[in-house]
Formats: structure tokens, C-alpha cells, sequence
């Protein structure tokens, strides 16, 4: 098989380049090899509204199938690229079947980290990545009244939230010390802690697993270290992803905070090869120019749309204000810029009120907020963190003042 662009990947990332190379105009063959068998279809729902049962597959689908025909991108579902070899621009899919490449562009994602306990590796233990990952938990739920989720990140507390809603009994296992500590601050980790609790969600933060306990090759609980034991019917983790890029790694490329490191362009250090989404660590202006890997729908889609104006001869850089947001119960979070090396959160509202932000500021201007059912100011907080962040304190505390006015326009 001969491709002008293959893009290895059909998630988010993959899809929205295949798209924009479309919109742009880009007239050569164009193919999207996923892992997958489906279609590409929406992630966001499946911690969510998939797992609680309430959003067929078919309205997570990005596109109708025809719809990826009439544009002309092939579909190359159930076709995982194992190698490349950057020299005859050629990949090598797991069945065997070569395809050569003019451009390519990496957009594999992550695969969920495996608990590295003992019994972290048994079958029963579950994952949410994939349709197929939350299919295999809904298969296991009508029998399962004990669950144990690993992990007080986005998936975990996602999961938590519907699975107690169904009248679960639910453990959250965190190894840190507060919930969401890698994504968010303290004041919002204590507020989730609260609703999570309230709710009936046992959160064990600082937990430390000594092993998952099997019972017939399954997993049926959980031991932690200090020898309390903790039954499950169902065990799910959500402890983080491994960034998918060993081939690129194998073939030379340059390797950064185990991704591959692209450039303002999106382009990898080999030839021709251009990389988007979770595994793309790329230097980003919202972190103090720091290299970083940005984990969210935003990044995927607009590093995607990067890479593929790149190779449609309409190349800007990458420089999209990052944004992420997550449905737990009644709460809609948004959050908007990136917190990491803040020296101020200044609450805006109550959070006792359910509708409140957490500002971050960085030597006196806003660098990101997280916004719980407060979307105005997640609407205005972002373009305030675009056009540099100079708000005065008398305006962040007050909920009624508008965070960003626009300048006036001239004439
Ligand atoms: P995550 O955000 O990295 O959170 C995982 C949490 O589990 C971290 O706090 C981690 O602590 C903790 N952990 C790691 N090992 C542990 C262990 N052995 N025992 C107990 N806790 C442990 O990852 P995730 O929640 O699995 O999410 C996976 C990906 O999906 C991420 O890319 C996430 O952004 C994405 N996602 C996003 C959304 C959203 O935007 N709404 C929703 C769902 C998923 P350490 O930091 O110490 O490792």
C-alpha cells in the first residue's frame, strides 16, 4: 500500500488531522490506521455517560462511516503500526503488511499503566481507554456490588461518580495525598474530596497497594500495605498512560518525558514524520516555554491541525491556550491555562455554593483557573490567560466582575 499521508492512530488526534488536512485542501491519499476496530468515535463520554449507560455508541461517533469515504480518507481499522523504518518511509503494521509513507504523522496516544503490584497484570483488572475497555465493565457490573477503583485522577473520580450513582459501594485508592494533585490545586482536590465523600465514595488517599488479591485467576481485591484487605467484585485503574511511541523511539527519534518530542510544527526529529496529542511533548508557551505532554481532547485537536497545515503548505505553530474539563455528577470543572509553578490561587465565589473558581497566578498575572459550574469565568478566564493574565485582585475575588473585557475597537 502507497500513502501520501498516513496517519498511525485513529483517535482524537489522528482524526482531526485527517479532517483538517481535508478542510485545507489537501488533495493526495490520505489513511487512518487505528489499533481499533471501530470507527473514530469520542473518548470524553466513556468515563462518563457510556459507562453509566446513557449514550449509545453510535452518538460517540466523530463521523457517520460514509461520511470518512465521501472525503476520501481510507479507514484502516484493526491495523496497529509496530515499526517504521524513517529511511524508505515505510511502517510495518502487527499483521504483517507493510505501507510506505510521502508524510506520516504519529498520533498513538497512550496505552493505561498497568499496576505495578503484585497481580497488577491479571486479566480482571480493567482499564477506560477504549470502547472496548468500558463494554468489558458494563459486561461485569449487574454482579458486581464491591468496586475498587485505583487511581483519584480524571478517570478514577469520573468513574467513581457514575458507579456510585448506580448504588456501587466504591473505594477510590490515591497514592497521593489529595485527589487530582497532578492536575489541579489543593483548594479543588479538598472540594472534590468532599462532594466524592458526601456522596458515599470511600477515598483512601496516600494509598499504598501491597496486592491485588485473585481468587480463580481474578482479581478479588485489593491488599493494602499495613494488611487491611479490601473486597472487589470489580477492580478498575486509572493510574495513568505510557505514551504509544516505541516504534518512533526504535527508529531514532528523539525521545522526551517518554514521548516524542516535536517542535513548534509538530515535526519529530525524523524526516517527514510529524507527531500530535498525548504523546507529542512539545516546549509550550502556557508553561513558561518548558517542554511538556499535554493529556486532553484540546491539545490532540488543535496539535492535529498543526501537523496537518504543516503538510497542506499553510504552516503556523502551535500555540492554543490549554483547556480541559470533566463531568463529575452535577459539577462541570473547566480549566483553562496551566497551573504548574503558580505562586497565588485566589478563590473566586464560594465553594460551598457549588459554583465558584480557583485563579492561579504567577508573579501577579492569572496563568489558569478551574472552574466548578462557573462557565463564564472559564469562558473569560481563558482569554485572560491568552492576552498575558493582568487582572487586579479586586476584580479576581469578585464573582460579578467580568474577568476579561475585550479592548474597544478602534473607528
Ligand atoms: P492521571 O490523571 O495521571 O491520574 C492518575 C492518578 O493515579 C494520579 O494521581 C496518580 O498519582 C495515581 N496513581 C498512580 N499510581 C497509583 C497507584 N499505584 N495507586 C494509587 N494511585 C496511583 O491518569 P488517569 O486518571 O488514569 O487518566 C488517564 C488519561 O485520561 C489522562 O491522560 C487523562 O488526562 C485522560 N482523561 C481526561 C479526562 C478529562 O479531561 N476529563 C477524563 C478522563 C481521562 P501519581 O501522579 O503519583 O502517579
Amino acid at each position: 500500500m502507497n500513502i501520501d499521508v498516513l496517519i498511525a492512530g485513529a483517535g482524537h488526534a489522528g482524526a482531526q488531522a485527517a479532517l483538517m488536512l481535508r478542510k485545507l485542501g489537501y488533495a493526495g491519499a490520505v489513511a487512518l490506521a487505528g489499533a481499533e476496530a471501530d470507527p473514530p468515535y469520542e473518548r470524553p463520554p466513556l468515563s462518563k455517560a457510556y459507562l453509566a449507560g446513557e449514550e449509545p455508541f453510535e452518538r460517540m461517533m466523530m463521523r457517520p462511516k460514509e461520511a470518512w469515504a465521501e472525503l476520501n480518507i481510507d479507514l484502516l481499522p484493526g491495523r496497529k503500526i509496530v515499526s517504521v523504518d524513517p529511511t524508505a518511509h515505510e511502517a510495518r503494521c502487527e499483521d504483517g503488511e507493510r505501507i510506505t509513507y510521502g508524510k506520516m504523522i504519529w498520533a498513538a496516544g497512550g496505552t493505561p499503566r498497568r499496576l505495578p503490584a503484585p497481580g497488577g497484570d491479571l486479566a480482571g483488572i480493567h482499564v477506560i481507554r477504549t470502547r472496548a475497555d468500558v463494554d468489558a465493565i458494563r459486561a461485569g457490573l449487574d454482579s458486581a456490588g464491591n468496586i475498587v477503583i485505583i487511581g483519584g485522577g480524571y478517570i478514577g473520580l469520573e468513574a467513581a461518580s457514575v458507579l456510585v450513582c448506580m448504588g456501587k459501594r466504591v473505594v477510590v485508592l490515591e497514592a497521593q495525598e489529595r485527589l487530582l494533585a497532578r492536575v489541579a490545586g489543593p483548594a479543588l482536590s479538598a472540594f472534590y474530596e468532599k462532594e466524592h465523600r458526601g456522596r458515599g465514595v470511600d477515598i483512601r488517599l496516600g494509598a499504598k497497594i501491597e496486592a491485588i488479591i485473585e481468587k480463580g485467576g481474578r482479581p478479588a481485591g485489593v491488599r493494602l500495605a499495613g494488611g487491611a484487605d479490601l473486597p472487589a467484585d470489580l477492580v478498575i485503574a486509572g493510574i495513568g498512560i505510557a505514551p504509544e511511541v516505541e516504534p518512533l523511539i526504535a527508529a531514532g527519534a528523539e525521545e522526551a518525558l517518554g514521548g516524542v518530542k516535536v517542535d513548534q510544527f509538530c515535526r519529530t526529529s525524523l524526516p517527514d514524520i510529524y507527531a500530535a496529542g498525548d504523546c507529542a511533548a512539545h516546549a509550550n508557551r502556557y508553561a513558561g516555554g518548558a517542554v511538556i505532554r499535554l493529556e486532553s481532547v484540546q491539545n490532540a485537536h488543535d496539535q492535529a491541525a498543526v501537523a496537518a497545515a504543516s503538510i497542506a503548505g499553510a504552516a503556523k505553530p502551535y500555540d492554543a491556550v490549554p483547556w480541559f474539563w470533566s463531568d463529575q455528577y452535577d459539577l462541570k470543572l473547566q480549566t483553562a491555562g496551566l497551573s504548574s509553578g503558580y505562586d497565588r490561587a485566589v478563590l473566586r465565589g464560594d465553594p460551598d455554593s457549588r459554583s465558584f473558581s480557583v485563579v492561579y497566578l504567577k508573579d501577579g498575572r492569572v496563568i489558569a483557573l478551574d472552574c466548578v459550574n462557573a462557565t463564564r469565568d472559564y469562558a473569560q478566564g481563558r482569554r485572560l490567560v491568552a492576552a498575558g493574565g493582568a487582572c487586579d485582585h479586586e476584580t479576581i475575588v469578585d464573582p460579578g466582575a467580568p474577568l476579561f473585557k475585550p479592548a474597544a475597537r478602534k473607528g
